[in-house]
């Protein structure tokens, strides 16, 4: 489904990816892990067009996307959820979910969507005459993935979902995540809680300064060596 080819990304003369490879395939939920600055941020954003790579190739549902606009990427279905969650704050919950749908044209799809965020949801539901700026921190994560859901995407880029969150609600979120899943959702999730993210992976890579050091299933990732010392607390 997705398929990055040698991709080198720079922010002026600093190689943030040098030359990286990944592939995913439908229907799997795929992690990248790493350290701080390693560049999993800057794998999503080059993903989804935010910035552009210097060199590679990525491919998204048999289309070179490499040069594609980020809106043009998002309305074939590849969506990111970025860190930091962008709500509105003086929209509605509601108003905000609406946005994110806004290259949907089918109104009925669009309600459908909202229907499908506020089962996952029920907090969302409850909240949704609320200002943005009111919701506590897992609920404007609950949000940010919402709001990803309503441009109905085939693949889901989620960008540390747990960060700043307390361990039950991360436990809830990557609960939820799987239930996004198993209706259907591919998902690439980048995380510095390594843990979570290979206890529901297929499979995951390990970035290390800007290249691709492992690439396992996730089974022998959480019982590897090296990744135990380094990511996995011993
Ligand atoms: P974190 O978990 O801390 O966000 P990360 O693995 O997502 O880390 P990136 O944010 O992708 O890492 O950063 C990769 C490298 O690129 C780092 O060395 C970082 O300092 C650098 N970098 C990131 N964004 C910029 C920018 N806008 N301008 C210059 N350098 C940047």
């Amino acid at each position: 489904m997705l398929k990055l080819k040698n991709i080198h990304t720079k922010y002026g003369h600093i190689e943030a990816l040098k030359g990286i490879d990944i592939h995913i395939k439908e229907g799997e939920i795929v992690t990248i892990i790493g350290g701080n600055g390693a560049g999993k941020t800057t794998t999503l954003n080059t993903i989804s067009g935010i910035i552009k790579p210097v060199a590679g190739e990525i491919h998204f549902l048999n289309k070179d996307i490499t040069h594609w606009k980020a809106d043009k990427i998002v309305a074939e279905g590849l969506v990111q959820v970025p860190e930091g969650r962008q709500i509105f704050p003086n929209l509605t919950v509601y108003e905000n979910l609406q946005l994110g749908a806004y290259l949907v044209k089918d109104k009925l799809k669009v309600s459908e969507k909202l229907e499908y965020v506020y089962y996952l949801f029920p907090r969302l539901k409850e909240r949704e005459k609320q200002l943005g700026g009111t919701l506590s921190g897992g609920e404007q994560q609950m949000f940010a993935i919402g709001r990803a859901l309503m441009s109905d995407p085939v693949l889901l880029l989620l960008d540390e979902p747990s960060l700043g969150l307390a361990p039950i609600v991360v436990q809830n979120i990557f609960k939820i995540i799987q239930d996004i899943n198993k209706k259907g959702t591919t998902i690439l999730l980048v995380e510095q809680n390594a843990h979570m993210a290979l206890s529901i992976a297929h499979r995951g890579y390990v970035l290390e300064t800007g290249k691709i050091t492992l690439e396992d299933n996730a089974k022998n990732l959480l019982s590897n060596d090296e990744v135990r010392k380094a990511y996995l607390g011993g």
